[in-house]
């Protein structure tokens, strides 16, 4: 591991300040960047633990929550506003590692965990554009049963490994940072990017700005909603694929509906075709999986990847069907 500077930030203001200089990174529960820094992936000169800031979860005065960066992934899942209002939201953290790693794991840290596609990793051995832009991608002729197989660019073919920003693309979260240049809000679907050709730039964050908050809007209809993930082991292993839906059915019709993919591309993939396929249209089996497709259209697989579309086909069509028959 490179050698590095630690301090502890307990304002927003003092953390910008801390990490000013080149070189530097916040740091949350230290799961994911840690891990990186042990592999030399990721050579930070100076860490600026954030952990002292707000880990909080505020209920905001027109409905709504807010949660402060800090807080520990098991505290939101155990929260009763996040359980009560917005069940897709702890499930899809719980679905996510293990309980010790969700005891230590905060949510800003959770938005910019990397992608576990073992390339990436592999330092010593693999060629990979997003480690090192313009190396190549090792990944796409290579084994990539768990890579991207919506929106990929030929430079890289990775899947983002978060299960609650999947749920968090659903409900149209706003992620609120602090730059040095004063605050801003950032919509959950302009958070994460595609890979096009820079696969190394994974988010509209610049080097140096924080996550404070996340804010998730009112949305009645997320009371109905789930996550399901379907993985290898039943426990402590990434997503082959996922969904987070919410569901409102009136007089057998969709009145209003929230769908998104994991395990599927670069980012969480919210699926607004699929969603517009289904507003208006019979709450059935048959409905749900023609919108499916519609979105999944799309969808290019790799050699060993193409089991994922019938897959993410399945499991959308069954949480839906799920949900309909829990409002019936
Ligand atoms: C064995 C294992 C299994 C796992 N399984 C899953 C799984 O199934 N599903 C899943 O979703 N996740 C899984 N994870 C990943 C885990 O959820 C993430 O590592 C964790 O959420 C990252 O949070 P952290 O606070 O530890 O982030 P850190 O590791 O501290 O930081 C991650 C990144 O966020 C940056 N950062 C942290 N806080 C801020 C901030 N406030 N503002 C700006 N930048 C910030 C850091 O600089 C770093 O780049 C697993 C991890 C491990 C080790
Ligand atoms: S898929 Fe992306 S992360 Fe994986 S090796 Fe290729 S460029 Fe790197």
């Amino acid at each position: 591991m490179t050698p590095f500077t630690y301090a502890r930030a307990i304002r927003p203001e003092e953390a910008l300040s801390l990490a000013a200089s080149g070189g530097s990174r916040f740091l949350g529960g230290g799961t994911n960047l840690v891990d990186l820094m042990r592999e030399t992936v990721e050579n930070p000169s100076a860490l600026v633990d954030v952990t002292g800031l707000s880990n909080t979860i505020e209920n905001l005065p027109g409905g709504g929550l807010m949660i402060g960066a800090a807080t520990r992934n098991s505290a939101v899942a155990a929260h009763r506003g996040v359980r009560e209002h917005y069940p897709v939201l702890a499930r899809a953290v719980l679905a996510g590692a293990s309980a010790q790693i969700r005891n230590m794991a905060t949510s800003g840290g959770n938005l910019l965990q990397r992608t576990r596609c073992a390339y990436f990793y592999d330092n010593e051995g693999s060629r990979c554009n997003k480690r090192s832009p313009g190396q190549g991608c090792d990944a796409i002729d290579g084994f990539n049963r768990m890579h991207a197989v919506l929106g990929a660019s030929d430079t890289c073919v990775a899947t983002h490994p978060s299960d609650m920003c999947v749920a968090l693309a659903a409900l149209d979260a706003i992620v609120h940072v602090v730059t040095p240049t004063g605050d801003r809000t950032i919509p959950f679907g302009e958070f994460h990017r595609l890979p096009g050709d820079r696969p190394d730039v994974e988010t509209a964050l610049e080097p140096g700005w924080l996550i404070t908050a996340i804010e998730i809007p009112p949305l009645p209809l997320a009371a109905r909603s789930t996550y399901r993930k379907v993985r290898d082991r039943s426990s402590y292993a990434f997503a082959l694929v996922s969904v987070a839906a919410a569901l409102d059915v009136a007089d057998g019709q969709v009145k209003d509906v929230r769908l998104a993919f994991g395990g599927m591309a670069h980012k969480p993939w919210r699926a607004l075709k699929a969603e517009e396929a289904l507003r208006g249209r019979p709450a059935t089996q048959a409905a749900f999986t023609a919108a499916v497709e519609v979105e999944l259209s799309d969808a290019r697989p790799l050699k060993d990847n193409g089991f994922k579309v019938a897959l993410a086909s399945r499991t959308a069509t069954a949480v839906l069907s799920e949900l309909a028959g829990a409002s019936a």
